[in-house]
Order: C-alpha cells, then sequence, then structure tokens
C-alpha cells in the first residue's frame, strides 16, 4: 500500500520486459470449459434416430417455432409454459436486433412502426450494461439514457419517471448476474418492472437473461422472480421479451437460443418468422435435448463449469483484497463471467496501462451508451479465460496499473 511511485514503476517495468499477451476483454469460456461440451457432438451420429418425440424428421425443413421437446427443457429450466417459448438458432443477440427491427420497420402489435414517429425513439439502459445491446440500440438510432444501477438493480424510480414520456420504447436488462456488475435484480425490482404503466403502449422490457444457469456456488446463489408470471400477474402480459441462449452452456455461437413471452407477442414474432425462414438447425436442438435430457442435466453440466470458473474468480477477488483495499471498488458477484472494477477517474489509464504491459481489457467506456464513462470508473475484468498462472500476472499488473495511476 505506502510503496514508492518510483518502486511501483520498477515493478512495473519488470512486468513490461515478461512481453505478455494475455486477453481479458471478453468473456469467453477457457477451452477446459469448452471441452466439457464435446460429448454433445457424440450424441447424434449416422446411425441416431432425428425423429423428434412428436414425430418430426429432423432432417427436413418444419417446425418452425423449435421441437417441443427443446420447449419442454428450457420451459423446465426457467419455469415457463412452453407455449409461450420460440426456439431460435444460435444467438439470443440477433432475436433481439430482430425485435428492434420489427418495431422500427413494422410496429409492435399495431402501434407505429417507430422509423415513421416524428419524435427519436428513446432507451433506458442500466449502466454498467452490456456493450453489444447499446450497440443495437446505437446501429437504429435510438437515443440512450443512462440508468444507474443500484445493489438490488436498477434506480427504478428513474425508470417509473421515464416511462411517462412515450418516446421510451425500451429498457435493456440483464437481470441475473448482470454484464458487467455481477448484480441480481432482487423481487421487489423485478415486481416493480412488471407493474411499470409506461405511456408507450409499444414500450417493452428487453429481458436478457443471458447468465440464467451460470451460479458459482451450490449454496450461495442469486435467484431471479420470474418476470413473465410477474408480469402477467400485474395485468400487464405483453410488458416482457425474454432472451435466453445457451452460449456459454454448451458453444458459444452453436448454441441455441429462444425468446419467451406472452401469447400475443409470440404470435407476432411468429407471424413474421414466416418470412425470415424455414426452419431453424433442430438437428442442434435435438442435439442439446438428447445431450442435457432435463433440467438436472443442465444444473450438472453448470457445475461442471462452475468448479472451472469459481477458483479463477476468488483468485481475481483475492489479489483485489490484498492490492486495492481502499484505493478501489469491485464487485463479488456469486456467478456470471464478469467482475467488475470501480477506478473513479482512471479507468481509461489504466486499460492503458495494462495494454503496453500486453494486458488486454475491454475498452474503457465500453460498458455505457456511447463509450461515455461519465467518471471514467468502469474496468470489466472477465476471468474466465486466461489461465490461473496468467490470471495471476494480469490482476497484479491491473493492480499495479491502479496504483500508480492512483499516485500520479
Ligand atoms: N447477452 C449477454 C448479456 C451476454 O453477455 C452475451 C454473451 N456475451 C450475449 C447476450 C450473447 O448471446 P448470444 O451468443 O446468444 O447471442
Amino acid at each position: 500500500m505506502n510503496e514508492s511511485l518510483e518502486a511501483l514503476l520498477i515493478e512495473y517495468k519488470r512486468y513490461k520486459g515478461l512481453h505478455l499477451n494475455i486477453n481479458m476483454s471478453r468473456g469467453q469460456p477457457c477451452k477446459e470449459q469448452l471441452d466439457l461440451s464435446m460429448p454433445l457432438l457424440d450424441v447424434l451420429d449416422s446411425s441416431s434416430s432425428l425423429i423428434s418425440e412428436d414425430g418430426f424428421d429432423c432432417r427436413n425443413y418444419g417446425v418452425l417455432t423449435g421441437l417441443e421437446e427443446c420447449k419442454k427443457l428450457f420451459g423446465d429450466i426457467l419455469k415457463i409454459n412452453p407455449k409461450n417459448i420460440i426456439i431460435r438458432g444460435n444467438s439470443s443477440l440477433s432475436i433481439m436486433f430482430d425485435c428492434i427491427s420489427h418495431a422500427m420497420t413494422h410496429g409492435i402489435l399495431g402501434y407505429t412502426p417507430w422509423m415513421k414517429l416524428e419524435k427519436p425513439v428513446k432507451w433506458l439502459c442500466p449502466v454498467p450494461g452490456y456493450d453489444r445491446h447499446f450497440a443495437i440500440t446505437e446501429y437504429f438510432g435510438i437515443e440512450m439514457i443512462n440508468i444507474p444501477m443500484k445493489e438490488d438493480g436498477p434506480d427504478m424510480d428513474l425508470i417509473e419517471d421515464l416511462i411517462q414520456d412515450d418516446s421510451v420504447k425500451g429498457v435493456w436488462c440483464v437481470p441475473q448476474y448482470s454484464n458487467p456488475s455481477g448484480i441480481t435484480y432482487s423481487d421487489e425490482v423485478v415486481r416493480r418492472f412488471a407493474r411499470l404503466k409506461p405511456a408507450a403502449k409499444d414500450f417493452r422490457i428487453y429481458w436478457d437473461d443471458a447468465y440464467a444457469a451460470h451460479h458459482l456456488y451450490e449454496a450461495n446463489r442469486d435467484s431471479l422472480s420470474n418476470i413473465l408470471e410477474e408480469c402477467e400477474k400485474a395485468g400487464n402480459p405483453d410488458l416482457v421479451y425474454h432472451f435466453v441462449s445457451t452460449s456459454k452452456i454448451t458453444f458459444p455461437g452453436s448454441g441455441v437460443s429462444l425468446i419467451a413471452s406472452s401469447e400475443a407477442n409470440i404470435q407476432e414474432i411468429m407471424k413474421r418468422m414466416k418470412y425470415q425462414i424455414i426452419s431453424f438447425d433442430k438437428i442442434n436442438q435435438l442435439r442439446h435435448v438428447r445431450f442435457f435430457h432435463d433440467a438436472e442435466g443442465v444444473e450438472a453440466h453448470m457445475k461442471k463449469h462452475a468448479a472451472i470458473l469459481r477458483p479463477k474468480f476468488e483468485l481475481a477477488e483475492q489479489i483485489l483484497q490484498e492490492e486495492l483495499q481502499g484505493l478501489a471498488e469491485w464487485s463479488k458477484p456469486k456467478g456470471g463471467y464478469f467482475i467488475c472494477l470501480y477506478v473513479h477517474g482512471h479507468a481509461k489509464e489504466v486499460i492503458q496501462r495494462c495494454r503496453e504491459c500486453g494486458i488486454i481489457l475491454t475498452d474503457a467506456g465500453c460498458a455505457f451508451p456511447y463509450h461515455k464513462d461519465p467518471d471514467n470508473s468502469v474496468i470489466r475484468i472477465a476471468p474466465s479465460c486466461p489461465s490461473l498462472e496468467e490470471l495471476e500476472k494480469a490482476m497484479k499488473i491491473l493492480c499495479l496499473s491502479v496504483k500508480i495511476e492512483t499516485k500520479q
């Protein structure tokens, strides 16, 4: 803690001489995690029956909204009626993009397409948040408004106030083990979301449950209320689009994704799907169902992920604790893929300093709309990919960089 700047810079120079190349910029599963899903490739071969439980030949076109057994599997995990689920392709982000694209050109449930509105569409963005969400809304020219995150979810007072404006058409949410803050929304926050009465009837909550099954601990885990159920109870059944994928359960980019919503929303999505595609990859859906069997199968698989990830999160947190106590704050997530480090006023400089030492972190500002972190504070740490040995070096360099920058 009391090292002089000179001593810190000498240590930094020594690390620089190691010519490291450690990428912690994206929350990707490491090789050992990917290996866990290799048997997925063995559950089907040329001698397997590719007939679904209700008799469809999965080798052919058809079953536009997904295999029933696949809907049932995810319905069991998420406690959602399978009739409210559509299984799609390999990416939940692309479903989110599609929902917004449709709202722009055709409008939601008969309301004016957003591109025909006179006033610009506005969007609520809990921050820090997921850069790819913000990239989608920015792509469509939607005006994004920062919503501060509290310990139990976004600032609901502010959201309740802002939705009185009928230009506000949506809110991004990562409700469990949020990317990157690690926060899980409390029951009360979920209830308040479900009870929202937005001025815009085509306002939707974009509920990206990407980390629904991604607990680090068996007993000490967060739990999330069922938003669809809460919306139904509140008399707001159409308010939410719930997205999930197996990207960080099996293979990112080769998994299965879904959208769950009210009957009216599902009907509308089905109508446009007829123009978009004849059939998604049912063989992959079948493969996932036969690999997992049921919700317990997914749970058992996720425990294996946790066994690999937990030591990495614990090591990163231990180093932060040893090195940065009193200098910075950080999240202590019980799941998900990220640790959020808050270095008030120094993020950009710390990230640059790390980069010069071969440690690649996500760019400063990435967790904010338009890449603008108003406090230059948030650093997203993704500890999953490096080995423990690499992670130790990377975290030490990160902490050293924070110490140097806060002394200057
Ligand atoms: N949402 C969140 C919050 C994520 O963190 C990620 C992956 N990093 C995704 C969506 C991407 O999902 P998919 O691969 O299903 O498009």
